[in-house]
């Protein structure tokens, strides 16, 4: 993908701040941190999002993950910690290469990660939901 950022970052077309690579996946600290080591984790091949990514391809990037948490576990004793991906516009995805964020937490690091309350009832509609994928309510 010639215009794709995160393509050029394993290019080295671009410079990032490397953290850890592999045959398959490639991990870099994020250019507009949330914390400390805020840090993004994606294949070296181009996929958009876990909508279109291989299996196989996907459990190399999650493995990475883990590598990546444990490093961090071991060298600088992070505990706490939050994991993402975003697919989609409207699950918020800006850069349209696969990526899991890996963002660190610490007490007392400012942020708080909140998601508003929906007014839905959705406890209503559970029944009705696992109807539309065929599988079977308790
Ligand atoms: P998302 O909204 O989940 O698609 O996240 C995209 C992330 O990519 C954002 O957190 C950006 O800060 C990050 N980002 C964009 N360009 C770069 C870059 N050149 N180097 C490192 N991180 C980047």
């Amino acid at each position: 993908m010639d215009n794709c950022i995160f393509c050029k970052i394993v290019r080295g077309e671009i410079p990032s701040y490397k953290v850890y690579e592999d045959e398959h996946t490639f991990a870099f600290l994020d250019i507009n941190p949330k914390t400390e080591y805020h840090t993004l984790v994606i294949p070296k091949a181009h996929y958009v999002n876990v909508l279109d990514i291989p299996a196989d391809v996907f459990t190399h990037v999650t493995n990475t993950v883990k590598t990546v948490v444990d490093l961090y576990r071991e060298k600088l004793g992070i505990e706490n910690v939050q994991l993402f991906h975003n697919a989609g516009e409207h699950a918020q995805q800006d850069v349209f290469h696969l990526h899991f964020h890996i963002v660190p937490r610490r007490a007392g690091d400012g942020q708080n990660c909140v998601w508003p309350k929906t007014n839905a009832n959705l406890k209503n509609v559970f029944e009705e939901m696992l109807e539309k994928i065929q599988a079977t309510p308790k």
